[in-house]
């Protein structure tokens, strides 16, 4: 089968790799209708993979091809959602809707023995634990909304639950990449009042102001906290999403977050220590965060994709096939693409 493989940084290539197949009683093989590049994709695409040649990809919506022989609720032919980690759905952190923690579970497209979703098929470990069925069409006009649910909107979701956002809260997101814009209908959907989207990539900050961003700051550092002190009456934020995971972001977001408020990472830290614990610790902040668990959120975000009320699915800008992914990449470390459809 064709899969899209990573060598070294930024060497991305469509190759001919095994055929993806059951190996454990307890798996499902999907044929991948959609999938898409992630922002975290980008990090491997500048530093390298963690395995040369592995398959990458960890989001995608399939059709179930075959199943193994104790799979007991999914079933053959139906449209399912992946979630970026794969989980068995039995475990104490499944069933505390923690699936990122399951003691069976890890990571798609990450370089291990599990594949990779960038791919025309993939075999999905813990299928019952995993997938979660929808009953739409293949095609279905909401496939892109409903892609986002196997990870930026319900990472984007998770920063906003993290960080605590409630109705009337002024809330600010980090960083204007798909994560962060899902993040920002996260925060409207929860009633904050005031969205203060970070960014400087104008037509990213339209689409941010489409999903209910009500300030803008394009400043960077302390140019930034100082904008944001101006625009919260010199208090800070109740919440803050850090959607991007660079020092820098992580620095603005302890100077922008207000006495007793939260911060919610989702972005892969590339920084080995949280600064100004001494201010965190005077003015009662909360940190929190990490990979979403956002199987456990796909319950609650998906009626509001069938029935139209949020529309993640706007953050793709372009649409390829397994040949243009490559390009693909590029376009989207240039940040000439926000987020890259594929169709395998
Ligand atoms: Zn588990």
């Amino acid at each position: 089968m064709r899969a899209i493989t990573m060598h070294k940084a930024g060497d991305v290539r469509v190759e001919n790799v095994p055929d993806a197949a059951i190996q454990e009683p307890t798996d499902a093989l999907i044929r991948v209708t959609r999938a898409c590049v992630c922002g975290s994709d980008l990090w491997p695409y500048n530093d390298g993979p963690n395995n040369a040649g592995q398959v990458m990809g960890h989001e995608a919506i399939g059709v179930v091809e075959a199943i193994g022989s104790d799979v007991r609720t999914i079933r053959p032919g139906q449209v399912v959602i992946m979630p970026f980690a794969f989980s068995d759905g039995t475990c104490m952190f499944c069933d505390e809707g923690l699936q990122t923690a399951c003691i069976h579970g890890g990571f798609f497209g990450n370089g291990n023995a599990v594949g990779g979703a960038q791919a025309e098929a993939l075999r999905v470990p813990f299928a019952d634990g995993t997938l979660f069925p929808v009953d739409v069409d293949a095609e279905d006009a909401l496939m892109p909304s409903l892609l986002t649910l196997s990870d930026v909107m319900g990472t984007g979701h998770h920063a906003a639950v993290v960080a605590q956002v409630k109705p009337g809260h002024v809330v600010a997101v980090m960083g204007d990449g798909a994560v962060g814009l899902c993040g920002v209908i996260a925060a409207r959907r929860l009633g904050a009042e005031q969205i203060i989207l970070m960014g400087r990539h104008e037509d990213r900050l339209a689409l941010g102001k489409e999903f209910g961003a009500t300030h803008f700051v394009r400043e960077r550092g302390d140019e930034a906290i100082a904008r944001v002190s101006e625009l919260t009456g010199g208090h800070g934020a109740h919440s803050v999403l850090e959607c991007v995971g660079s020092e820098k972001a992580i620095e603005t977001s302890m100077g922008i977050v207000r006495p007793g408020g939260a911060v919610g990472r989702v972005g892969v830290p590339h920084y080995s220590t949280i600064p100004d614990a001494q201010s965190m610790f005077f003015s009662n902040v909360t940190v929190g965060g990490g990979p979403a668990p956002v199987r456990a959120y796909i319950a609650e975000l998906l009626p509001e994709v069938l029935e139209g009320r949020i529309e993640p699915g706007k953050v793709f800008d372009r649409k390829v096939d397994l040949d243009g992914v490559p390009e693909g990449y590029d376009a989207m470390n240039r940040r000439e693409a926000l987020k890259v459809l594929i169709k395998p």
